[in-house]
């Protein structure tokens, strides 16, 4: 990994990124100060009086490169990234061969090592990765920590101080998930409610791997009565196997209306969604638009995926993850968003310069609005979460998902062309 210094943070006083294209084309000039969009315009003279005197602009040529939002990454088990040789290859073959039918032995497999996880062995490769989301222009990332008998609370005690170390740079919204299951595992209840009074953001559930529907719905219950008595979201992987019976999305969006959790919910994978029949399929896609619940699809990381045109056409947002990281199962991975789109791209069919768009949508704006993120755009008064790109044309991203040139945080540069700059990772 280069962490070589690439110049220093700007002043923390004011950026002018002049000719930048955005992606209707335009090319416009951008003022930023005090962590937000000042300006963003053709003519932004008058704007830029507005500095305060002696404040030090730094200035960058976009050169008709394209301006983009910083990255968004829905779902990403970040407890889990580099274990992959630890696990073995028994779990990702499990979970990714025979249309996923042995996606339920795949966790019990990848359970089986955790006896061994170590927090002071993870922390490094918690930071490599969130550094190298830093370097691709990722700035908010819904993370999973598994909680469960096999791991206790390890996952959590590795990923929560690097979490905060790097707090200043980019955003790391932590789920309490217990992997294997509520209602199977007696203890993961009580490990779920520590970690979210210790400083876990995020509702965790996995209700499609209990052994009935009812205690499926009972886990679904558990999650949704938590976020709502405690004023937090809920963030649960549904329908993950090659199964066309599993309803678990279903269930979470009627949860959702009934406890008032309306737009506060996230469904990850919901890959057996995409083996419905079709008035199956239509019935869902009503109740998660009355229930305002978003998706985030990983298609590169199993052969099933969320029907994502299908949905997108209904209005539901959907978001891209990651998803894994070099564990047991997914070998590959750096979190690098165009590259996950460039994957989606080939899997789910998207690639017309349309769809383009909504590829890159899926990973900046819409992906914002899946997390319940807010002002994700590039207009005055929005946080500047910025991103200068060397390419001016959007196939050009998608093909060579190159590291953007310049990657802003809240106002401040944090990495130029692949190389995360000193401030922010000291040697
Ligand atoms: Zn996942």
């Amino acid at each position: 990994m280069s962490e070589a210094p690439a110049g220093p943070v700007s002043g923390g006083d004011a950026l002018l990124i002049r000719g930048g294209r955005l992606l209707d084309g335009s090319v416009v000039d951008v003022a930023i100060a005090d962590g937000r969009y000042l300006a963003v315009g053709t003519d932004i003279a008058a704007a830029t009086t507005e500095l305060p005197d002696g404040a030090s602009v730094v200035e960058i040529d976009a050169a008709g490169g394209l301006l983009t939002p910083s990255f968004v990454n829905g779902h990403l088990h970040l407890d889990k990234v580099y274990t992959l040789q630890a696990a073995g290859d028994a779990a990702l073959q499990a979970y990714t061969s025979g249309g996923m039918g042995g996606a339920l032995d795949s966790i019990a497999l990848a359970s089986a090592v955790k006896a061994d996880y170590r927090v002071d062995t993870a922390q490094p490769l918690i930071r490599r990765s969130l550094l190298d989301a830093v370097r691709y222009g990722c700035l908010h990332l819904q993370a999973f920590v598994d909680l469960d008998a096999a791991a206790g609370m390890r996952g959590f005690q590795a990923v929560q101080p690097v979490r905060d170390e790097l707090a200043g740079v980019l955003n790391v919204q932590i789920v309490a998930f217990p992997q294997d299951g509520l209602v199977r595992d007696a203890g993961a209840r009580e490990l779920c409610e520590a970690a979210l009074e210790q400083g876990a953001d995020v509702v965790g559930g996995i209700p499609w791997i209990e052994y009935t529907d009812a205690d499926a719905r009972a886990h679904v219950e558990w999650a949704c009565e938590l976020a709502a008595r405690t004023g937090r979201r809920v963030a649960v992987l549904t329908d993950d196997a090659g199964d066309p019976s599993l309803r678990t999305t279903g269930m979470l969006a009627e949860a959702m209306i009934r406890h008032d959790l309306v737009g506060r919910g996230v469904a990850c994978h919901a890959r057996a969604v995409g083996s419905y029949p079709g008035p199956t399929l239509q019935r869902l896609i009503g109740l998660a638009r009355r229930a305002g619940l978003g998706f985030v699809t990983d298609p590169h990381t199993g052969p099933l995926h969320l029907p994502v045109r299908e949905f997108l056409d209904a209005g539901l947002p959907v978001a891209l993850g990651q998803d894994d990281i070099e564990d047991a199962y997914y070998p590959f991975g750096r979190n690098n968003m165009l590259e996950v789109a460039f994957l989606a791209a080939h899997l789910v069919g998207f690639l017309s310069d349309a769809d383009q768009l909504r590829l890159i949508d899926m990973i900046t704006g819409a992906a914002a609005q899946v997390l319940g993120l807010g002002d994700h755009v590039i207009r005055e008064g929005a946080p500047a979460n910025l991103l200068v790109h060397g390419h001016d044309r959007v196939v050009d991203l998608l093909r060579y998902h190159d590291a953007p040139r310049v990657v802003i945080s809240r106002g401040r540069i944090v990495a130029r062309d692949g190389a995360i700059v000193q401030a922010v990772a000291p040697r």
